[in-house]
């Protein structure tokens, strides 16, 4: 057989997806769909991860954030001690003008074609309407509405992460974990932190908020005033520099990086965002300053833990003593990076590559074979 002889463009193709398993190209001019499956890693378990829609620029653009963000998931089933890998699914398109029910049935023909290698749901641009389309297609659909025998709104759950993970800070910074009495800067109005914010303000918390969206804004002072809470409302820049304790970004992500650090005087970062930190080193630079950072990807997994569980049937107390480990697992990271004096974005990382590292030695039909990606470094 003659060698086959690559481009210098496939040569970069795998490059870019030298960490992933398999990547998924599906194109149905019938349907107009165009969508970017990738699979991280599977030594967990099947790929799970959300499937997005979004007018990106260039398939190049989606490509990347597939891959980022299936990686991310790898990481965050670790963390969550569940027996899934990453996985993500990216749909080119414009989710106000660009949905269509047949568009999301045949996204699930492409995801009844993995034949279990990748279950997924909702994410950003997407609801968990359209997947009920996707379900008439395929098994491997999670986080459906509760009326079709789905966990419901993951907000729930999510939010409830972070209200324990704000205990487990309060724990480690203050002695005891009460939300009472302090102050609290809130990025982000809206399915998570609006629950959030309401959990504070009924625990007599104090909080500085901002959103961009007026309608958010006044929603929570409503529920201030029945409450009789103390909500104070800053600009979007100034909620960097308020006088709070903890700073808890539930809105987009990226909102850490070297600017805003530089304006931060809270204690501690706790939050439901999405890739809080803009680059890893913004990890580095919030420990350096001494702000406790408590990793976003444990702090904002109630909802991945609920559609995980979804496969043993929907359950919400189940889900929520589930959730609660979330206090456990910061109490580790941080004092495991007080001990090793790292980083606490470092301590959570290397836990999650422990226990990929672990599950190699036990199984693996799929990945035996692969690189020893996980080696930990003493
Ligand atoms: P959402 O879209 O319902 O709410 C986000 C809110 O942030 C909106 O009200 C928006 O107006 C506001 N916002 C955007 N940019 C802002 C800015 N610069 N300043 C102030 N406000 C701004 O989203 P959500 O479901 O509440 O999720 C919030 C974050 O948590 C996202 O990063 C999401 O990826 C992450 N997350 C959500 C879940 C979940 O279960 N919903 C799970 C895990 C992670």
């Amino acid at each position: 057989m003659q060698p086959i002889e690559k481009t210098a463009q496939e040569l970069d193709m795998f490059q870019k997806i030298a960490e992933h398993e398999q990547v998924l190209f599906c194109n149905d001019p019938a349907t107009g769909l165009k969508a970017i499956i990738a699979i991280h890693d599977t030594t967990l378990g099947p790929g799970l991860g959300g499937t997005r829609m979004y007018p990106y620029e260039s398939v190049e653009a989606a490509l990347t954030d597939a891959l980022r963000l299936s990686e991310g998931m790898t990481y965050k089933c670790a963390a969550a001690d569940i027996d899934f890998g990453g996985a993500k699914g990216v749909i080119i398109g414009d989710p106000k003008t660009d949905k269509t029910s047949a568009l999301f049935r045949s996204y699930g023909q492409y995801v009844e074609s993995l034949n279990g290698r990748f279950y997924t749901g909702t994410d950003m641009g997407t609801t968990m309407d359209d997947f009920v389309h996707a379900t008439k297609e395929t098994n491997f659909i999670n986080g459906i509405p509760e009326a079709y025998g789905g966990g419901g709104d993951s907000s729930i759950p999510t939010s409830r992460g972070v209200i324990y993970g704000i205990e487990a800070t309060n724990a480690f910074l203050f002695g005891n974990g009460e939300l009472t009495g302090k102050t609290y800067a809130l990025q982000g109005l809206g399915k998570v932190g609006y629950k959030v914010a309401q959990q504070l303000l009924e625990a007599g918390a104090n909080l500085y908020v901002t959103d961009l969206n007026e309608d958010a804004v006044t929603r929570i002072l409503k529920e201030a005033e029945n409450q009789d809470g103390n909500v104070e409302v800053v600009d979007s820049d100034a909620i960097y520099e308020t006088d709070a304790d903890i700073f808890i970004p539930c809105a987009m992500g990226g909102g850490i990086n070297e600017e805003t650090i530089h304006k931060l005087t809270v204690k501690a970062v706790v939050g439901s965002a999405n890739n809080q930190l803009e680059t890893d080193d913004d990890g580095e630079r919030l420990h350096e300053k001494g702000i406790l950072y408590a990793p976003d990807y444990i702090v904002n997994m109630g909802g991945l833990i609920q559609v995980a569980d979804e496969l043993y049937g929907p359950d919400k107390e189940r889900v929520l003593l589930k959730v609660k480990a979330i206090k456990d697992t910061l109490l580790h990271v941080y004092e495991q990076s007080q001990t090793e004096g790292i980083s606490t974005i470092k301590a959570a990382n290397l836990n999650c590559e422990k226990r990929l590292e672990e599950q190699m030695h036990r199984n693996n039909f799929f990945t035996r074979k692969r690189r020893p990606k996980w080696e930990i470094k003493e």
